[in-house]
Parts: structure tokens; C-alpha cells; sequence
């Protein structure tokens, strides 16, 4: 069977036409991602004359292609957070996340946007002892940090047979990330704001006289930019090098299974988790009652990112993973699968900054952005608009220094073959 699709969760919607001429406004947002999305959509219901200049169509990239996660937690360890900086900047970067995920949930609510969301809270769930040990630590951190998260373990947290227990979230949940961003694309377009669609950025400059932005067709004149490109940010010349790398992510959906047979496995509480390797696995059930999962192997380039699609060796590892965490589902055929770029940074933590003067950006969520990008979005947008910086986004700003990249295809390798081995050992 060929597993192999580019669709992702929902078919795109009908584009926008592409820039064509030169068009001035206020402020001009590149990429529209959910970032790019909810900042262009804060910026026109405040008033600004917005431009939003999307590759593709609004929500192509990172945002519908997602495992539909709405997070509190960020990609970096708490525990190694707790070790290396100073308590309130944890406690800040666990608000900002927490802030994120009240944002999105506010916005599906006040929006009445119809994406399936379920506030389920997420497992960090655990399949070895050691794992489990991680789990009860986490929680402890990140509670003293003030973030909602407790320690479940046992039969009573419903879980599938083989998890033993994790960190429950105790907000956020799952939704559609298709629907969502869709959702989100008619509230811009019906928002005031001008949105090109099949427009890909070449060429982002800024001067005294404003910012200026090309592209194949056109060019916007700005008085003010704003870069929500994520993964792809590093094809636009403006964006500060060395703080991201692009890394694919993967996912595979099966067909459906009945509540019946999830029920028999253990997996009552229904909780959509993510496990707690060095290099995560997910694992949730969809309300067409079908499992999606993913990441495990992860990929990166140094070339274009536009042109790429799955390799078999990631879906296959994937489907290989599934099998062995879900032994009672051994016959549940997977039925497709897609994948999409996030941006990485070295220090695993999301990063806001100024690109030049009116050029602001927002990049690296490392694959916690659903929720993040948005928030992120929203507070750069009340930046431009002369807003103070609040205590949210000066916990992620940048502060100039820059780390080196670990990301190398070997490096992320060495990741899932380390991820490996530990699970070879929980066995023994
Ligand atoms: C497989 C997968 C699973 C994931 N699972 C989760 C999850 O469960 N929970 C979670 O929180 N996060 C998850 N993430 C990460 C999350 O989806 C992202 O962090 C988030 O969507 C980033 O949003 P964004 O708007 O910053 O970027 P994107 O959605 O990547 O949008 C960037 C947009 O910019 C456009 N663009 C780029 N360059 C240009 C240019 N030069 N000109 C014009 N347009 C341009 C692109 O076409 C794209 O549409 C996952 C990501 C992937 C790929």
C-alpha cells in the first residue's frame, strides 16, 4: 500500500490571487502560517492597513499539517530547564506557554472556530520505568514552576496497556489543525486585511523610507514587517542566521478502530499523549476514530524545503513504532501519511526578535508552535502597533547571543538510535 500523501488533515481552500504591482499599507506580514494568520488578523482588527504575503495558501506549511496538539509544554526538558537557568526565567517560559494555550483555546471560543477541539489535556506518557521516573520529575518542576501538570500512574489513568503512567497537562487538549486553519483564513479574509496568496517572498529590505518586500510579481511597501516564515525562514536573507534549522517532522493515520477495541486495550481515559523519548512519539485518537502518529525519525536539509515530500524508511520506522506500543491493534491498517518543516533551535526554546528596525520575527517553536506561533503572532502584532513588551514575549526575546546548531542529519540520527536502545533495554 502506498502510505505516502502530501494532504495532511484538510484539501486547501481556493487561493487568494497573488500580488501583482506595488501596494503600500501599514504592515506587511510574511507567511501565513497561524502566526502569520493571527498577527495579520490583530493588526486589522486594531485598524492597520495589514498585507499578509502567503507562498502558498494561508495555513500550507507546519500549521494543517500538525498532529493537532494544544500544548502547555515546550520542547526542552524542564528538568535540564531547571538546571541551567535561573528559576523565574523557567517559571516565565512555562507562563508563556501556559498564556499560549489560554490564547488559542479564547480564540476558538470567541471565533467560533469549528476545528473539533477537545480539552482533553495531553499525557507525557510514559513506556519504561525510567521514563516514568522522568515523568514524576517533570511534573514536579513544572508545578513548582506554577504551570498545571500532575503525576498519574496505574490503571486508573487510563491509559493503553504497555504506558504506565505520565505528567498530565491539565490544560489544552487536541484538535483539527486543518479545520482550525481554516477557520482562521476566513476570519482574516473577512477581517479587512489584503491576503496574497502563491506570493513567495524573494526579498525582504528595511530603510529610512519603511520596509520594502519583493516578489515575483509585485512589491509591498510597508512602514512596518512582520516575519512568521518558521522553518523557512532561513531562505530570506533579513533573518538572523544560525538561530533555526529546519527539521522534518512526520506523521502517519490509521484506519478507524472501535471504541470497543480501544476500550479493551486499556486506553479509556482516551488521553492523547506523547511519549517521553529524547526524540518524541505521539500517539492520539481522532474523532473519525482513527489513531494518528508520529515524529520518532526526524529529517533535515540544507537545501530548498519547498520540493520535499516523505521517505518511506521515516513511515515505515513509524508504523514499526505504532506496532510495538499497540500490540492489541497488530491488524489496524495505517492508511496514510504526511509530513511538514518546523523550525528548530539549538537552545530547543521558541525565539522573537528584530529582524532590523520595523522588522520583527518569530521562529523556533520546535514543534510546539500550534498554540505558541499564534500567541507569538498576537503580541508582535500589539508590539508594532507601540504596545509595551509583555513579561510573555520578553521571555522568549532574543538576547543577541546565538548557540551552535546541534541540528545535523547525524545528530538527529544519533537521537532515535539512542531512543532505540533505551527501549531495547526497558525490555530486558
Ligand atoms: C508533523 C508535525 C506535527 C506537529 N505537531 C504539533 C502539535 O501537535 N502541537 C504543536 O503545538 N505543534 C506541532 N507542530 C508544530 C506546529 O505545527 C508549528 O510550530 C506551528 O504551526 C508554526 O506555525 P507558524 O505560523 O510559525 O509556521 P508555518 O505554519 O510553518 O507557516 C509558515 C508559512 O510561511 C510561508 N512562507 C515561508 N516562506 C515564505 C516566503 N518567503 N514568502 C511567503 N510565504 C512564506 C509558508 O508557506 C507557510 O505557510 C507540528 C509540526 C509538524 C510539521
Amino acid at each position: 500500500m502506498n502510505l505516502l500523501t502530501e494532504t495532511g488533515w484538510a484539501g486547501g481552500p481556493v487561493a487568494e490571487p497573488p500580488l501583482a504591482g506595488e501596494v503600500p499599507c501599514d504592515v506587511a506580514v510574511v507567511g501565513g502560517g497561524v502566526g502569520g494568520m493571527t498577527a495579520a488578523l490583530r493588526l486589522a482588527e486594531s485598524g492597520a492597513d495589514v498585507v499578509l504575503l502567503e507562498a502558498q495558501t494561508c495555513g500550507w506549511g507546519a500549521s494543517s499539517r500538525n498532529a493537532g496538539y494544544v500544548t502547555n509544554s515546550i520542547a526542552a526538558d524542564p528538568a535540564l530547564l531547571a538546571l541551567l537557568l535561573r528559576r523565574e526565567k523557567v517559571r516565565a517560559l512555562f507562563q508563556f506557554a501556559e498564556s499560549a494555550v489560554e490564547f488559542t483555546q479564547e480564540a476558538i471560543a470567541s471565533r467560533g472556530i469549528d476545528c473539533d477541539f477537545e480539552k482533553v489535556g495531553i499525557v507525557q506518557a510514559a513506556v519504561s520505568k525510567g521514563q516514568l521516573r522522568k515523568a514524576r520529575r517533570n511534573a514536579k518542576i513544572m508545578a513548582e514552576a506554577g504551570s498545571s501538570a500532575e503525576f498519574v500512574e496505574g490503571p486508573g489513568a487510563g491509559l493503553p496497556e504497555g504506558f504506565l503512567g505520565g505528567m498530565r497537562e491539565g490544560i489544552g487538549g487536541t484538535l483539527n489543525p486543518g479545520k482550525y486553519v481554516l477557520g482562521l483564513r476566513d476570519a482574516v479574509l473577512a477581517s479587512g486585511a489584503r491576503v496574497f496568496e502563491r506570493t513567495q517572498v524573494r526579498d525582504v529590505s528595511a530603510g529610512t523610507a519603511g520596509v520594502t518586500i519583493e516578489t515575483a510579481g509585485g512589491r509591498v511597501r510597508a512602514k512596518q514587517a512582520l516575519l512568521t516564515t518558521n522553518a523557512y525562514g532561513k531562505d530570506l536573507a533579513i533573518t538572523p542566521r544560525r538561530l533555526v534549522s529546519p527539521v522534518w517532522t512526520s506523521l502517519v493515520e490509521t484506519e478507524p478502530v472501535s471504541p470497543e477495541r480501544l476500550d479493551a486495550i486499556g486506553w479509556t481515559s482516551r488521553a492523547p499523549m506523547v511519549t517521553a523519548h529524547m526524540i518524541l512519539e505521539s500517539y492520539r485518537v481522532t474523532p473519525r476514530n482513527t489513531i494518528v502518529f508520529g515524529t520518532r525519525r526526524l529529517e533535515t536539509t540544507r537545501g530548498e524545503l519547498a520540493a520535499r515530500t516523505l521517505s518511506a524508511p521515516v513511515v515505515d520506522d513509524l508504523v514499526r513504532g505504532f506496532r510495538e506500543r499497540f500490540p492489541g491493534l497488530s491488524d489496524v491498517a495505517p492508511q496514510r501519511a504526511w509530513g511538514g518543516w518546523i523550525g528548530m533551535s539549538s537552545t530547543w526554546l521558541p525565539v522573537a526578535g528584530e529582524a532590523a528596525p520595523n522588522v520583527l520575527y518569530s521562529l523556533a517553536c520546535n514543534g510546539h508552535g500550534f498554540a505558541q506561533a499564534q500567541y507569538v503572532g498576537s503580541m508582535l502584532a500589539d508590539r508594532l502597533s507601540g504596545a509595551p513588551m509583555p513579561d510573555d514575549l520578553k521571555a522568549i526575546w532574543h538576547d543577541g547571543r546565538f548557540w551552535p546548531s546541534f541540528v545535523s542529519q547525524p545528530a538527529l540520527t544519533l537521537g532515535w538510535f539512542g531512543d532505540r536502545v533505551l527501549d531495547r533495554l526497558a525490555r530486558i
